[in-house]
């Protein structure tokens, strides 16, 4: 059975909807009626088949699909064959399938990140008290400096494997840590080896000062002519080519967008960025009439009117970053801003240096600071304030308009028969969320990773009953602290972890 949708977040029985559909519905607005190089590339390029070539059948778990044409489901089962959805409505019967229990679950798309630097990814929360110029200090230019291709493999590795663990089943990796043509390919080989769906954006080099020159062997932005014939010759894969196109003087960040364009990847770009993004610069960059729809903007906090009326005019996305922004000194996340220009922000992580990897923290931070700075409008004697952000619309953000962003909206973001079946089953039967009264609300305002039981990527099974399948968590570990020694050595940075 697909329910009907209250038109209102919050009052769903004030319409007359009974228990059993308040569950599972509170929409806003919705009318939802119803290692080798050889084998690295194909690693790469690979699109991984619904166990062994049984359909997966998940059933009987309370389904949110985010696609107003498909509707929510107080229960109801999801048909799997290779790497798609086929079917989403109560009761599947097939023969011969695998089936996955779903009962006192809630079954959702994966989470979307559209910005996070998972070279980052052996220096997590080296940084828990650094600003803005603290981490570019710390982070870039001490570590990221002296970082070698196997530090980085091991590094992407490390974060895509736990944004899988923790419902993430996309990410977009804004890999700016290029310093020869090695550490590119050992970044590709760690995102193939995880099975995320990762969107590669192939950023510039770190040195100590700053100067790209310094980095002798980087081959920035010229060599993503390379990794799309090696890497991405297809858009028809599970991973795909963006490009990372660093924020500078209008002429460098304009000989990144064509290195871009004349292979066909997209780009995403940080502005808006604390005092430093107040320049004007997409003012700029339209002069010379680059903006296009193919760019993804990220941050955007103290970018000016005329800029954001350009993201919208000329079809860009945009990507908030709340937690980190409240942290660093970038500026308000600019979630009310983005809703008054007309425009659906996805969400990112960002760093793991400074901020917790998992969606939750992100969607709960979004939704508190829009309702905060509402309320401070109220206060302030504000007779017209913007409406309340509704948890329904911070759960599109984290789906819907990520797809969006990393360019992958008609594959992924919802769950709809004929796109790719990247979803997540988040168990209602733990103490941080029982008993379960409201889907959205427990997703949104309940949850967090431990409620994360299983994840499937394209049709595969990368987590089954809370633990990620055919991951050596020993190697990684071993690995990973490895990789810890020798940053610190290498930054001359003494080791001390209290
Ligand atoms: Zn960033």
């Amino acid at each position: 059975m697909t329910l009907s949708s209250c038109s209102c977040g919050a009052c769903g029985s004030l319409r007359g909807m009974s228990r059993r559909e308040f569950l599972c519905t509170t929409a806003i607005g919705a009318a939802a009626a119803p290692a080798a190089m050889a084998s690295l590339t194909a690693a790469a390029q690979a699109q991984p088949a619904a166990s062994a070539g049984r359909p997966i059948l998940i059933k009987g778990g309370c389904v949110l699909s985010l696609d107003r044409a498909v509707g929510d489901f107080e229960r109801a089962d999801v048909l799997i064959e290779g790497t798609k959805i086929s079917a989403v409505r109560p009761n599947i019967s097939v023969a011969n399938a695998e089936i996955i229990e779903a009962a006192n679950m809630i079954v959702m798309p994966g989470f979307v990140d559209t910005h996070r630097h998972m070279w980052q990814g052996t220096l997590r929360n080296v940084l828990p008290d650094g600003s803005l110029d603290d981490y570019i200090r710390v982070v870039q230019r001490t570590f990221g400096a002296k970082l070698t291709p196997d530090d980085v493999y091991i590094a992407d590795l490390l974060s895509a494997l736990g944004a899988i663990e923790s419902g993430v089943t996309c990410v977009l990796d804004w890999s700016h840590i290029h310093n020869s043509p090695e550490h590119t390919d050992a970044v590709i080989k760690g995102l193939a080896e995880s099975g995320v769906r990762a969107v590669f954006a192939y950023g510039n080099p770190q040195t100590a000062s700053g100067q790209w020159s310094d980095a002798p062997r980087h081959k920035f932005p010229d060599d993503i002519a390379r990794l799309r014939k090696q890497y991405f010759s297809s858009d028809d894969q599970l991973m795909t080519l963006f490009m990372a196109a660093p924020t500078g003087a209008p002429e460098v960040i304009l000989q990144s967008w064509k290195a871009a364009r004349d292979v066909g990847a997209r780009i995403s770009i940080h502005v808006g960025v604390g005092e430093r993004g107040r320049g004007g610069l997409l003012e700029r960059l339209n002069s010379a009439g680059a903006l296009k729809s193919d760019t993804t903007y990220i941050h955007c906090c103290t970018l000016n009117d005329t800029e954001w009326k350009l993201i919208r005019d000329t079809g860009g996305t945009v990507s908030i970053a709340g937690y980190v922004e409240t942290l660093m000194g970038h500026g308000n996340p600019p979630t009310q801003k983005a809703i008054d220009t007309g425009i659906r922000p996805s969400l990112s992580v960002d760093v793991e240096t400074s901020v917790p990897n998992d969606f939750f923290a992100q969607m709960r931070t979004i939704l508190s600071l829009q309702k905060n700075e509402v309320w401070a409008r109220r206060l302030a004697g504000d007779k017209n304030p913007p409406e309340f952000l509704k948890a329904r619309e911070v759960l599109e953000f984290a789906t819907v308009e990520g797809a969006r962003a990393n360019g992958l909206e008609r594959k992924i973001g919802t769950l709809t028969p004929g796109k790719e079946a990247d979803v997540i089953l988040l168990r209602t039967d733990r103490l941080n969320v029982m008993p379960m009264n409201n889907a959205v609300g427990a997703v949104v305002t309940s949850m967090g990773p431990q409620n994360v039981d299983t994840v499937l990527i394209a049709g595969k099974v990368m987590k089954r009953n809370g633990q990620l399948v055919g991951v050596d968590l020993a190697r990684l570990a071993r690995l990973g602290e490895e990789a810890r020694e020798r940053n610190y050595k290498n930054a001359n940075v003494p080791l001390s972890r209290v």
